[in-house]
């Protein structure tokens, strides 16, 4: 910055005496070999003006210009802990740590200029203009790497879901058959969900100490309505559309070949059908639970208890769950083909 005389007056063409070099090695838009090799140079030494094809001549006033990517030395990296010097406005002495790598196209050359310095290069905005393209593709990179992630796992998701399919088809039938055909036992399970499961206990008059509470498990199985096969037939039309197989590179196609607004769309719909299986997962876990013959055993036993409303049988057992309240005739009774306690759903 003091020195500044002399590279005004050396204007554009380079001064030897300054030491400055113009390496014109790149004809065209170098490579992202070429970019990543600049950062790990800069990431190791925090030297971006010595990394060994960049020119620290003024870069050029008219011609192309790209943005090829943003960095930031680490002071402490750098030999003499400063800052690195800028080929714009201070070619000789310390500039700037947070900068970018550009390349001109009029004299074949990339440079690393500090973060501000773009716009004296010219009047014309050529490297507003560069830096807005640079952060688009940025922006769309993020996203197809994001998506990179998830795509490979979704035809695991898929197989999950077909596995489970006659569980939330059982799941569905137990819980829907449970509410309709023993409706005040129904209630009953459904109001000691509201208190943790702890079915209610009359205290007759002056036994004491009192019983210890009776807990049912598998709260979501009196869920109205759950409705978890269609649930999962709707997630795996989801999924369908973004199912590229497990290979990568199929997958690296597929992505390449959506417009943005699709690549949003598409992780937008993996967050979606992630969180509907995992709810779908809890409510079969819980269907698992309720018609477990341990859970059944408790409702049993709660009905003998004095003071309870009523007196019901309640078993599983033989791949049949059974529920028989004698005064009521509420009778329920089912197979339990198809119920299984889930597997947890892999992710996505
Ligand atoms: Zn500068």
């Amino acid at each position: 910055m003091s020195d500044s005389s002399r590279s005004l007056a050396a204007g554009s063409p380079p001064q030897p005496a300054t030491g400055l070099v113009l390496r014109p090695a790149f004809k065209s838009r170098p490579s992202g070999v070429v970019v990543e090799a600049f950062e790990r140079h800069v990431r190791e030494t925090g030297c971006p003006e010595t990394f060994d094809r960049i020119s620290t001549t003024r870069p050029p006033p008219t011609g192309g210009l790209a943005v090829l990517t943003e960095f930031h030395a680490q002071k402490g990296k750098r030999p003499r802990g400063d800052f690195a010097p800028c080929p714009i406005c201070s070619p000789d002495s310390p500039q700037f740590l947070h900068g970018l790598l550009i390349w001109c196209e009029a004299t074949s050359a990339i440079y690393a200029i500090g973060m501000d310095c773009g716009h004296t290069l010219d009047r014309e905005g050529r490297l507003d203009r560069a830096l807005s393209v640079y952060n688009r593709q940025e922006a769309r990179r993020r996203l197809e790497d994001q998506l990179l992630e998830q795509l490979p796992l979704v035809p695991r998701m898929r197989r999950w879901i077909a596995a489970h399919m006659p569980v939330a088809e059982a799941a569905d039938r137990l819980s829907h058959g449970f509410r309709r055909r023993a409706p005040l036992v129904y209630k009953v399970v459904k109001q000691a969900f509201d208190r943790n499961g702890e079915l209610p206990v009359r205290q007759p008059e002056g036994e004491q100490p009192p019983a210890e509470p009776i807990r049912l498990v598998g709260p979501s199985f009196v869920k109205t309505s759950f409705g978890a096969e269609v649930r999962l037939k709707r997630t795996d039309e989801l999924l369908l559309a973004l199912d590229n197989g497990e290979d990568e590179l199929e997958c690296i196609e597929a992505i390449g070949r959506m417009p943005e607004v699709q690549l949003v769309k598409a992780l937008k719909f993996l967050k979606t059908a992630e969180r509907e299986v995992a709810k779908v997962f809890e409510y079969l876990a819980d269907c698992a639970d309720f018609v477990s013959p341990e859970n059944m055993a408790r409702l049993a036993q709660w009905s003998e208890r004095p003071g309870t409303p009523f007196r019901l049988m309640a078993y599983a057992e033989r791949s049949r769950v059974k529920v028989f309240m004698y005064r009521d005739k509420s009778d329920w009774g089912d197979t339990l083909d198809g119920m299984s306690t889930p597997e947890a759903p892999p992710p996505l």
